[in-house]
């Protein structure tokens, strides 16, 4: 598409999407679908429209999802919307003065209402070998869909991959990776898997099952060093001197949010470009949403940045909304889900400060919901294999249900029960 360079007409609006991501895509085509009647100009450096990132480490690592079935949107539809969509291109710079954005061929563009939607990168494998590593291609992170297209190449049975990281990307790789036949081992250095994001319980739970599964579980190591044989990684090495042969690493430590453009242009940065409740940063015509803002939750009642699809479209409603003119305000209970062999894990509500857990359902049955509780309310549930458990925990969580223990522990007890109860 050719981009356009023509200063704004005194009347006709434009908004200038940055990023080519979830958040991104949804963005440009709800504000067709809520009025915005001028230019709307979307503009990212990856070569690609806006696609889902969920299956780069499942669905479409093993081989089941198709390439076209991971895009939002057709170019179609984005022509027929009038969105105009400018790729392989970097915002680089934004002149708040003049409402103005510099992209990366040196040209610029006016804008009456800027939204950015930078997401993340992965944070780099701390130490002194991982520029060389990086260089290697056996060596990956996972972000983009060209990562997991270089990834699906080395999903040879017999090789021997190591993941570093046991966060949710990192076990769905190793997940996939057994499935096809590799030896698989994941380093970890906290003391147990999913250790950011979820209980002891459910880490136990997860470690029991990618050990059956024949994963090589290590957690408790950090990565010392790489060790090389030319242009590929040989084997990596831990702290307490072992020695792990590698033929593909794939490292999963984590996001760093893209902030350097907001910060640049003095936007309030915290962990995430700062936004209000209506998606606004500090700059009242530039707003902020999915991974890469940092965003004042109601439901768990202070600021927090997510990384995750669901709170990227939420975001993406109310920003339109917002830039429309009609202010609805983020009101999403944070959720997640992560697909590992057959279990679906379903999590909503953040479970930190819970003083106790009850659980329904059996670890051993592979359907279980594990309740986090305070006093006598939910502040989360990490579901596995049980939706209706999660189609339910989303209310519960939400509506700050009061509950009792021994009715969520019994499977007879219907989890609606409590909605009629507090009525
Ligand atoms: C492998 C993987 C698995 C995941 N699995 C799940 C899951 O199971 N469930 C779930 O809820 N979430 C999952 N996520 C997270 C989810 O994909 C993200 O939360 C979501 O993509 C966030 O959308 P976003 O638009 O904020 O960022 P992104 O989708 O990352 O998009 C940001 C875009 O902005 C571009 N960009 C950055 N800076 C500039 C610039 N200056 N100029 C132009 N373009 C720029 C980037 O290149 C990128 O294309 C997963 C993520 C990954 C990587």
């Amino acid at each position: 598409m050719e981009n356009t360079r023509e200063t704004i007409a005194p009347g006709s609006e434009v908004a200038i999407i940055v990023g080519c991501g979830h958040a991104a895509g949804e963005l440009a085509t709800r504000l067709r679908e809520q009025g915005w009647a001028g230019r709307v100009i979307m503009i990212g450096e990856e070569p690609h429209l806006p696609y889902q990132r969920p299956p780069l480490s499942k669905g479409f690592l093993e081989g089941k999802t198709g390439l076209s079935d991971l895009f939002l949107k057709p170019q179609a539809t984005y022509d027929l919307a009038q969105i105009e969509v400018i790729l392989n291109t970097r915002v680089e710079a934004i002149d708040r003065t003049n409402r103005t954005v510099t992209l990366s061929d040196g040209s610029s563009l006016q804008y009456t209402k800027l939204a950015i939607a930078t997401g993340g990168r992965q944070r780099p494998l701390p130490g002194a070998d991982t520029a060389r590593a990086e260089a290697c291609d056996n060596f990956h992170y996972l972000r983009t869909l060209d990562d997991a297209l270089k990834i699906r190449e080395l999903l040879k049975a017999g090789k021997r991959m190591v993941v570093v990281g046991g966060g949710y990307v990192g076990l769905e790789v190793a997940a996939t990776a057994i499935k096809h036949g590799l030896q698989v081992t994941v380093v970890e250095a906290g003391p147990r898997l999913l250790g950011r994001v979820t209980s002891p319980a459910m880490s136990a739970f997860f470690e029991q099952v990618h050990c059956q599964a024949g994963v090589d579980i290590r957690t408790g190591t950090l990565v010392e060093g790489l060790e090389f044989d030319g242009l590929r990684v040989v084997a990596v090495r831990s702290h307490a001197g072992e020695r792990i042969p590698a033929d593909v690493v794939v490292v999963g430590v984590g996001l760093l949010p893209n902030t350097g453009l907001a910060e640049a242009a003095g936007l309030a940065v915290d962990n995430g470009i700062l936004v209000d409740a209506f998606c606004v940063t500090s700059d009242p015509d530039i707003l902020a949403l999915g991974d890469c803002c940092n965003h004042p939750n109601p439901v768990v009642g202070r600021n927090i940045r997510l990384e995750s699809v669901p709170n990227a479209v939420e975001q993406a409603r109310s920003a339109a909304s917002t830039m429309c003119g009609q202010g609805e305000p983020y009101r999403m209970v944070p959720w997640f889900w992560s697909d590992q062999y057959d279990l679906k894990l379903k999590s909503v509500g953040l479970c930190e400060g819970h003083e106790r857990i009850v659980m329904r359902g059996t670890m051993e049955g592979r359907a279980f919901s594990l309740f986090y509780l305070k006093g006598k309310r939910i502040l989360a549930i990490d579901t596995i294999n049980r939706p209706q458990d999660f189609v339910m925990g989303k209310r519960l969580v939400g509506e700050r249900i009061e509950v009792d223990d021994d009715a969520l522990i019994d499977e007879s007890t219907p989890l609606n029960k409590f909605f009629t109860a507090s009525l």
